[in-house]
């Protein structure tokens, strides 16, 4: 074993030959010249020169070796279905994806959005666009019509990849309304719209525009579609994420950094070798999906289980029961999946012969003490409780256990990754707070490591502004989380330093809900934060002014408007976004320059004390807020 100090030192004071040694777990089609060019930073440049491809790795390269291995095991507890794809037919499906978006015009560097639900096809497109040049766009199937207009218009797909609906606890929800809406909304058009026909419900088709994947597929089934060497730094996709504004970032991922990325990752990480099985209950749409469903457990040569449907149905067995049939090696979960299990009987866990399993890793939110203690002592396995970002698309802390056995701290999520240069700074003057205990802004000093994002797509500016500029003297890529480090280099994450929240490990804007609730007409000004919840980490909480209070006289007017506003979040955003509570106000808690006291709010609804507010300009604001949200005696 490898003293794991000394790992972390060597790749960040010996870099390039760190990650030329771990580039070796990847092919290449023509070597690199350069290991990292970050003479233009913050844009680090990862493996210059060489040409490989993402789909290539992830598939091609185990036909050799492991043709007959399950790849992609497919389960939906919503459809019950259970299909197994081994590398030969995985490759074999992509081919005929990939055939079929190279007939509707795609070529390499057009965008293919992907609007689907977990089904295999979404896995297949996405694999199929890398293998081609092609970027996907994968955007998760719960968005609602305004959101994902934004996202057509931003990447601009040649075409988009969708299906006739998804399926959430045995609920049907068309897709295709949705989607004919957006592209009504969105002032870009793509020329196709290829459909996945799962028979869930009936849908119209545009004529000249939608066509039909399972006609496709026959006409296909034997295409041959070589992948397309590109270079490293060939963008393979972008995803989107909120932030604190309500225009959503297109985070864009390089092809090399993040195969090389990704594949030391399940060794040293997630603990998971070759022809063992990994199961990640993440969905494509989010960033974990796209590394630890697709592409990590494929380009470590592992087998990937892809789960459609809720933990509990048909009972809170079922996830362990797949540990069991699938021989489950690594699973990866999120808090608030953990938070609902707790609330069932607990024999379910004990159900099922969980030997096969190493570890249960946990990201997307901070994971409280309790959770983790509860689901360590039912399942009698180490949790692994690792912190990352879309931004970064794999950890930037964790316990790097596949190269040194350390010890899980409950309410910790480890430490620094080797390829990280992890600081806590100071928020006013930026000076790195080397002191053990010290509260600090989590940042990263650059280049970032391979598998990262390269920059926001199509600007250059935004990524330097957004991530780069919050140290006034220097380059240092903030996190917009706070954090704390023990005497034992083990970092505890505080929550985030900007208006962006976290529920049920998916991260909102603040901003963006704000903007939604104020496009309704009889509101005048809103704020909205993020509020502890025992389920789903935080949950949104709306307080609202509006223009002509009289026309709420009585609850019931209220509890109607506050419908009303709902839905209105529900059409632009989806579901996800919607508060938990939208609330009626004389007037908004700010400060005499007009700030809104966002952290104030957020402190009097968790019961906290809000902290100094002298610069508040009405101090009957926040009052009124207390005395809504506590219950009458
Ligand atoms: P996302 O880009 O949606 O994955 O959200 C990233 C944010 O989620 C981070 O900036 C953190 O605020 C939070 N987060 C992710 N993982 C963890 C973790 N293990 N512990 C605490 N917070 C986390």
């Amino acid at each position: 074993m490898t003293d794991y100090a000394e790992f972390h030192r060597r790749s960040l004071q010996d870099r390039d030959a760190f990650w030329a040694e771990q580039a070796k777990l990847i092919d290449w089609h023509k070597p690199f010249e350069q290991v990292c060019d970050y003479s233009r930073p913050p844009f680090a440049k990862w493996f210059v020169g060489g040409e490989t491809n993402l789909c290539h790795n992830a598939v091609d390269r185990h036909l050799a070796t492991r043709a007959d291995q399950n790849a992609l095991i497919y389960v939906s507890t919503e459809t019950n279905q259970e299909r197994i794809y081994s590398y030969r037919e995985l490759h074999a499906e992509v081919q005929r994806m990939a055939a079929t978006l190279q007939s509707l015009g795609v070529k390499k560097g057009d965008r293919v959005l992907v609007y689907m639900p977990m089904v295999p096809e979404a896995a297949f497109a996405m694999l199929a666009c890398t293998r081609i040049g092609a970027l996907h766009s994968v955007v998760f199937g719960g968005f609602a019509s305004v959101s994902l207009a934004t996202r057509i218009d931003d990447a601009e797909p040649t075409v988009i990849v969708s299906a006739d609906a998804g399926s959430r606890g045995g609920k049907v929800v068309p897709y295709k309304p949705l989607l004919d809406e957006a592209i009504r909304l969105a002032d870009h058009k793509p020329q196709k719209v290829l459909m996945v026909d799962r028979g869930l419900v009936a849908f119209d088709r545009v004529e000249g525009r939608d066509e039909d994947y399972a006609s496709w597929r026959e006409c296909h089934f034997k295409t041959e579609v070589p992948c397309e060497w590109v270079e490293a730094t060939h963008p393979s996709y972008t995803l989107y994420t909120s932030g604190t504004t309500g225009k959503p970032k297109g985070v864009q991922r390089d092809t090399g950094g993040y195969a090389v990325a990704l594949a030391a990752s399940m060794e040293k990480i997630y603990l998971c070798k070759p022809g063992e099985t990994f199961f990640s209950t993440s969905d494509i749409g989010w960033v974990v999906g796209h590394s630890y469903i697709i592409y990590a457990p494929l380009l470590g040569g592992c087998a990937t289980i892809m789960y459609e449907g809720l933990p509990i149905r048909p009972d809170a067995a079922v996830w362990w029961s797949l540990v069991e049939k699938y021989k489950v090696t690594s699973m990866f979960s999120a808090p608030t999946a953990v938070r609902v299990l707790k609330k069932q009987d607990p024999a379910a866990l004990k159900k099922h012969d969980l030997s096969s399993l190493r570890a249960l890793f946990l990201a997307g939110e901070p994971l409280d003490e309790p959770t983790a203690t509860w689901i360590a002592e039912a399942l009698g396995k180490p949790i692994i409780d690792n912190y990352w970002q879309t931004e970064t698309g794999w950890p930037i802390l964790s316990l790097c256990n596949g190269v040194e056995a350390a010890k899980s701290k409950f309410g910790s999520p480890g430490k620094a990754v080797y390829g990280y240069d992890v600081k806590l700074l100071d928020e006013h003057s930026g000076e790195e707070l080397k002191g053990a205990g010290q509260k600090g802004v989590v940042a990263i000093e650059g280049p970032l490591p391979p598998g990262c994002m390269q920059t926001v797509w199509r600007d250059d500016k935004r990524f330097v502004n957004t991530y780069w500029s919050s140290v006034p003297s220097r380059l240092v890529y903030s996190t917009f989380d706070w954090g704390i480090r023990d005497e034992d280099g083990y970092f505890f994450i505080l929550g985030r330093t900007d208006d962006v929240i976290n529920v049920a490990g998916h991260r909102l804007g603040t901003r963006e809900i704000e903007e939604s609730i104020s496009s309704h007409p009889k509101v005048a000004e809103v704020a909205v934060v993020g509020v502890a919840d025992n389920l789903k980490g935080q949950v949104a909480m709306a307080f609202a002014v509006l223009k002509d209070p009289s026309v709420i006289a009585t609850e019931a007017d209220a509890l109607k408007l506050e419908g009303e506003v709902m839905k209105l979040v529900d059409e632009q955003l989806g579901a996800v976004a919607r508060p938990a509570r939208v609330r009626f106000v004389a007037t908004l808690p700010k400060t005499r320059s007009g700030k809104l006291l966002r952290r104030a709010i957020q402190a009097v609804c968790e019961a906290r004390d809000p902290g100094d507010l002298t610069t508040i300009e009405d101090p009957t604001a926040l009052q009124q807020i207390r005395d809504l949200i506590t219950p009458a005696a």
